[in-house]
This record gives structure tokens, C-alpha cells and sequence, in this order.
């Protein structure tokens, strides 16, 4: 498929500019985007109309906020209305070539790959082994896309099958592994009980591990206890934009991409809160294929504005401190009540239903808690169907299944409930 101009080049010279003249040109470019995304993407004309907004409004980074938050349920009855991409697509749709669906359900057309974003040529005759292939997210397709276009002949895998992998990287001398920090730490400890030596037995060089809060101490252990060099470090991507922010190699948060903007909002209000408080992220993509302008990630996060040490000038996300709504994520996937109550609705056994969620060794856990009407015939058939259906539907296992007595889970509080401590 031919790849068409782009309309909004990447370029990398925004990163270091003074602030003043950056803001400047990501203002005409601002100005360039709502005229496009007006222009050929109904879904946005129409909330724009909505709010009594016209292009011309939209001069400077600060008229950015009279725009409404477009939150994902926004999205997802946008799309119920005009279907399948709640008129945001502003490309025909012969220029795409992939299409994703993240929980809502949303359905994302693939973003073009920004010409000059892809990394230098290091992977030509190394093998590298993907762990994100099987999740169908953008994650792994664009995963997929760079390892390739770094050179790296690439080996597809999933999360399923530890003591497999571990073989595979063994008889691939696989040099890079993409994937969470925990899951490398889970093929890690497998493979020490296997009787490996990880530095001996292993090629494995590089890991470019994210996809999870707090990676940072498991990234250190990667590096300190078996010389593995950890590439990019916490990267902020999400399903529906892509790369938001990308960690600082002096350590200092995350850098914002020049390839969209990042506002931190009262989540009440969607106004715009100061430098240095906490809010959610909203994020406008300079994309000319699905201009999702002033998208509500549902992420916490403030903004550090001073200019960092390693020369950047961009703004700096220090990390994600939590989600604002009631989806949460589980070892990189989200997880929202509306998914797992369509999962419990099939079990007409369960009267209740709760999920806890805890971090305690550095991996996500989610326990789910049920009080039954009745008591399944076959307990254990019983409860393996409900495992399935649950990753299927949720993407995600849970890690232990408890059934308590009638009774037991409080009332009025959230469904999935998010006890992690960072
Ligand atoms: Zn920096």
C-alpha cells in the first residue's frame, strides 16, 4: 500500500527548541490539524458544531481547551452512531491497512508510522522475540513494525507459555525481548529454575520492556544482575493514540512526543490545571488519519515544564499515577466494569461480584471475589469456563478465584478495585 505524504512530518528539531518558538509552530500546526480533522472528519465536526466552535476559534495551544474532552464513552457511542469509526476517520479507507479493537469496544484504524521516528539500523542477523504479538493492540502490530524496520528478524510469541520461551530464546540465541518488565522477570526466574545460566546460556542483549507501572526497579536488576541493556525505558502509549511520552535518558520522566500535544485537565471540567498539578491526560495527536482531538486517556499524570538536563525542552510526564475513571489497568491491558460485568452476566450462578487488585512483587494481580445464588454442579468445569471467558473478553487472566459467603462484598463500591501502592 502506497504510504501517503504525511501532513503533520515528524520533527525531531521541536524537542530542543526554546519553548516560546515551539509553541509557536505546534500552534500552526495546531491550527492546520483542526482545519483538516474539521474539514474530513464528520464525527468531529459534529461535536465541534455541538459546542459552537469554529475552526478559526482555535489559534494558539490555550484555545486547545474550549474543545470538549472527547472521553473514551464518548468514543464508543460515537461509534454506535457512526459507524464503524464514529466519523473520525479523516483519510479514505484504502489508506489504512490494519484496524484494532480496544475494550469499549473501540475500533482504531492504524496510524501512519512517522517517517524519522523509526530507530537506527542495530538488528540486522539478531533475532528478537516479540511477547506482544498475540495481544491483538496496536502495541504488538507496531512493535512488530519497528523491530523489522530496525533490521531485527523477529520471532512472534505471547505471554502463554513460560517454559517455552524460555526454550526458544535459548535455541534462537534471541538478542532483544520486547515485552512487560514482569513477564522478562517471570521468563528470567524460570529459567534460573531450569538450571540456566541467563549471562552463559543466553544471547539476550537489549529488552525494550514497558507496558506497566513502576518497570523501573525490574529494569535495574535486568541491567545490574545479568548485563541486560533496557531500551527506551517507561514508555506512555495507549491503544487508541500510540506513543504518548517516552522516558528521559537522564532518568527524569517521561518526555512528551512532538507528535502531540498533552494537556493535563481537571477531569470535572476538561479545563486545562497549572505545571505541576495532577489531572487527567488528554492528548491531541497531530494524525491526519484519526484526529482524536483532545482525547480523555482516563490516565493521572502532571506535567514538569522546566527544562530537563538532557537538553529537551519538551514537557515531562513523571509517570501515570492512576487512572481517573473505573477502568484499570492490569499488566498492561485495561480492564473497565462494563468487560467484566458482560463476562458475570453469562454465570447466572454469581449474585455478586468484586475485583481486587494488588502489586505484590512487582507484577500485577487480580483476585476475583464472587458470592454464588447457586452452586455450580461441576465446580471445577465450572470455573475453568469462567477463566476462559474472562481472558477472552478482558484480554487478561485473573489470578485466583475466592467464593465468599452471601454477603460479604461491600455494597456502593467500585467493581474492580485498584489496592496497588507504587
Ligand atoms: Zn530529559
Amino acid at each position: 500500500m502506497a504510504q501517503k505524504a504525511d501532513l503533520f512530518p515528524h520533527d525531531s528539531s521541536l524537542e530542543r527548541l526554546p519553548v516560546a518558538q515551539r509553541d509557536k509552530k505546534m500552534s500552526r500546526k495546531l491550527q492546520r490539524l483542526i482545519a483538516h480533522a474539521y474539514g474530513k472528519a464528520p464525527g468531529f465536526k459534529l461535536r465541534m458544531d455541538a459546542a459552537g466552535i469554529k475552526p478559526g476559534d482555535i489559534k494558539a495551544l490555550a484555545d486547545l481547551q474550549r474543545i470538549p474532552v472527547l472521553r473514551k464513552d464518548d468514543l464508543i457511542k460515537l461509534q454506535k452512531e457512526l459507524p464503524p469509526f464514529g466519523g473520525y476517520l479523516a483519510v479514505p479507507l484504502d489508506e489504512i491497512d490494519h484496524i484494532y479493537q480496544s475494550p469499549g469496544p473501540i475500533y482504531d484504524p492504524q496510524r501512519r508510522l512517522k517517517q524519522g521516528t523509526l530507530p537506527p539500523d542495530m538488528g540486522k542477523g539478531q533475532i528478537a522475540v516479540n511477547t506482544w504479538s498475540y495481544h491483538i493492540t496496536p502495541a504488538g502490530m507496531l512493535m512488530d513494525r519497528l523491530l523489522r524496520a530496525m533490521g531485527f528478524t523477529v520471532f512472534p510469541a505471547g505471554t502463554g507459555n513460560t517454559d517455552l520461551l524460555v526454550q526458544i530464546m535459548r535455541d534462537l540465541k534471541v538478542s532483544y525481548f520486547v515485552g512487560t518488565p514482569s513477564f522478562l522477570a517471570a521468563i528470567i526466574k524460570r529459567a534460573e529454575e531450569m538450571g540456566y545460566d541467563i549471562q552463559k546460556d543466553f544471547s539476550l542483549k537489549y529488552a525494550q520492556v514497558f507496558g506497566e507501572m513502576g518497570g523501573d526497579p525490574l529494569r535495574k536488576m535486568f541491567s545490574e544482575k545479568y548485563g541486560i541493556t533496557c531500551v527506551g525505558g517507561d514508555n506512555y502509549l495507549t491503544a487508541d493514540i500510540g506513543p504518548i511520552a517516552g522516558s528521559c535518558e537522564k532518568g527524569a520522566g517521561m518526555h512528551v512526543n512532538t507528535d502531540v500535544i498533552v494537556e493535563i485537565v481537571d477531569p470535572s471540567t476538561g479545563r486545562e490545571l497549572p505545571a505541576g498539578e495532577v489531572g487527567e491526560v488528554v492528548v491531541t495527536p497531530f494524525d491526519e488519519v484519526y484526529p482524536l482531538i483532545r482525547f480523555g486517556t482516563g490516565d493521572l499524570s502532571m506535567l514538569v515544564t522546566e527544562t530537563c538536563a538532557c537538553g529537551r525542552t519538551t514537557p515531562r510526564l513523571p509517570k501515570i499515577m492512576g487512572r481517573s475513571g473505573d477502568a484499570v489497568r492490569v499488566r498492561a491491558m485495561f480492564v473497565h466494569p462494563r468487560q467484566t460485568d458482560e463476562v458475570i452476566s453469562k454465570f447466572g450462578e454469581i449474585a455478586r461480584y468484586r475485583i481486587l487488585v494488588t502489586r505484590p512483587a512487582d507484577r500485577d494481580e487480580m483476585l476475583l471475589q464472587v458470592e454464588l445464588k447457586s452452586g455450580p454442579a461441576d465446580r471445577d468445569a465450572w470455573e475453568e469456563s469462567l477463566r476462559k471467558e474472562f481472558q477472552n473478553t478482558c484480554k487478561v487472566r485473573f489470578d485466583a478465584l475466592e467464593v465468599l459467603p452471601a454477603d460479604s462484598i461491600p455494597g456502593g463500591e467500585k467493581t474492580i478495585v485498584d489496592r496497588r501502592v507504587y
